[in-house]
């Protein structure tokens, strides 16, 4: 069914395909909180970037704890016109998110009412669970001393973002079951690796990109279980150990030349149609691992039945998921539901089973409209129900939203704790200040607050060396080469930088994010030429890229 988009500044038209509405059959028979869910009214574009704004990954506030008054982190400010709980309060059982409750008014439209219970209910400061001596961490889960990351489920690791078991990785993005990394993205199975890309089961990789089970190399590209290779060339071990001793890498002038090499070779060599394809049957889309039939999905793991997936992993039956893992089934328009089944416009709830429009819920079932509630059922709008008057009250509750025109709907953009620059939304879907307010979306000027230090040093003054970095940098604050933000050094990353022998970074981590993203591709597929046979294929490596890329059938002709 030919669908033009809804969204006044968009109307893109789209297509509703027979598995769409195959699935959104199944999906009102699973639960009653999913009767009559219509398919979508928006083009998958403008529902991702919906949800996508629901997410703010990396925009920090200083501020106190709403119960206990502690100086804490948060993802809103201090004047964020909800109470707002550290981590403790939150979880703990000081409080209780029922006695907010409120009556369903059927006289009055469903998410206005939600609006009100949204003011009042406490938010979690930081997304997490069972973290343990974790600072500046967000959207993780038993994750232990990691700095300043999203997504992880890991140990002593930093600055990095979307990590599976890994363990002493640094600035990375996208590993999985990898140490002591650096600067490395889209792999599984990495050991000591330093920018290293694309690089399954590869270990003491230095400057490689899409160098498969390979040992020991350096500055090499599309290599397939090779060892002691440089610029692709084959060396035998003692000449290759020679040589690497001669590269003092912990130079940070010697480790900017090999950089720059690095970057060469990315730009010179070959890419291909698809980021990354592995094991993926009938998938349209990119950055497959182990899956089938999955549609219109960007970054998906073992994964089944699926479409309009992005950044998921161990889902089968999902619609318009975003960022859910573990075991997730009949999930549609949802954001970060971890473990999620047969559930509908959600966001971040984790352990829950047949919910709609509920906010940060845990290990809970039947919920309609709900907001920080924990091991519950049967709840509408924070109030409790017996069973039957829940089911008895439902189709009320979805009867008012259908004449709304909000029934089957992702939270609007007036519903939103977070202004849209401060999402994910921004990275995806950038927009200016002007376009952002106008689709009704909130904008929040930029707040850096320096970090407090003694002392204030450009990048240009650090010790070139490692070896001669003083533990007194920690107390100083460096200026960005690139943006003249101040950041700072903790502990933890100056120890990591001397047992990796690496340089410290010169520029803050923000900048350091926006780089290493800016290797990844768009989540969305354009039309393209392949460089090496000029056929016309479909890739995400946008057309006004400058990398050369190959289709799937050169690409596997080249390095296989
Ligand atoms: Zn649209
Ligand atoms: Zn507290
Ligand atoms: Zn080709």
């Amino acid at each position: 069914m030919q669908q033009i988009c809804a969204n006044s500044w968009c109307q893109e038209p789209f297509l509703v395909e027979k598995e769409d509405e195959e699935f959104f059959g199944k999906l009102r028979r699973a639960a009653p909180e999913l009767r009559d869910i219509p398919p979508p009214v928006r083009c998958p574009d403008c529902r991702q970037q919906r949800r996508l704004a629901r997410r703010n990954e990396r925009a920090f506030y200083r501020r106190t704890c709403s119960m206990c008054n502690r100086d804490i982190l948060a993802m809103y400010p201090a004047d964020a016109p909800f109470p707002v709980y550290c981590s403790a309060c939150w979880w703990g059982d000081k409080w209780d998110p029922l006695s907010l409750g409120k009556t369903f008014d059927p006289k009055r439209p469903f998410l206005e009412q939600f609006a009100e219970l949204q003011r009042q209910v406490p938010r979690l400061a930081l997304f997490g669970k069972n973290n343990e001596n974790c600072e500046y961490i967000n959207h993780s889960e038993n994750a232990k001393n990691c700095y300043l990351c999203v997504d992880v489920v890991a140990q002593d690791t930093y600055y990095s973002k979307w990590m599976i078991n890994c363990r002493d990785c640094c600035d990375c993005y996208q590993l999985e079951k990898s140490d002591l990394c650096y600067e490395s993205q889209y792999s599984v199975g990495m050991n000591n690796d330093i920018y290293a890309f694309l690089s399954d089961q590869s270990c003491n990789l230095l400057f490689c990109y899409d160098c498969e089970g390979c040992n020991d190399c350096l500055l090499c590209t599309h290599l397939r279980h090779k060892r002691f290779c440089i610029m692709n060339e084959q060396f035998t071990e003692e000449e290759y150990r020679k040589r690497l001793t001669e590269i003092d890498r912990g130079s940070y002038k010697t480790f900017s030349v090999l950089l720059e090499r690095y970057h060469d070779l990315w730009r010179t060599t070959f890419h291909r149609q698809h980021q990354a394809l592995v094991n993926a049957t009938q998938c349209s889309g990119d950055l497959f691992y182990n899956c089938q039939n999955v549609r219109h999905s960007f970054g998906v793991i073992e994964s089944r039945d699926c479409a309009y997936c992005y950044d998921a992993g161990h889902m089968q039956d999902c619609q318009d998921a975003y960022e859910p893992a573990f075991n997730c089934e009949l999930q549609y328009d949802c954001h970060a539901c971890n473990r999620g089944k047969r559930i509908a416009a959600c966001s971040v709830c984790y352990d829950v089973v047949g919910c709609a429009y509920c906010d940060m819920c845990h290990n809970a079932s039947h919920l309609f409209g709900c907001i920080s509630l924990k091991h519950k059922e049967y709840c509408i709008l924070n109030k409790q129900y017996t069973k039957e008057e829940y089911l008895a009250l439902l189709p009320a509750v979805i009867g008012r939203m259908q004449s709304d025109g909000t029934w089957g709907e992702f939270f609007p953009a007036s519903l939103l704790p977070f202004a849209y620059n401060e999402t994910v939304a921004q990275e995806y879907y950038p927009l200016d200040r002007a376009s952002a307010e106008e689709r009704g979306w909130r904008w929040k000027e930029e707040e850096h607050a320096p970090p407090n230090s003694k002392k204030v040093i450009s990048a240009a003054q650090l010790p070139d060396h490692i070896k001669d970095t003083p533990d007194d940098v920690l107390n100083w604050a460096i200026r960005c080469e690139a943006t003249g933000k101040l950041f700072r050094i903790v502990k933890q990353e100056l120890l990591y930088y001397r047992k990796m022998g690496l340089p410290l970074p010169r520029l803050h981590p923000d900048e350091r994010y926006r780089q290493r993203m800016a290797f990844t591709n768009s989540r969305k597929l354009f039309e393209r030429t392949c460089a090496k046979c000029s056929k016309t294929m479909e890739t995400t490596y946008a057309p006004d890229r400058p990398e050369i890329v190959y289709c799937e059938d050169c690409y596997l002709k080249e390095v296989y």
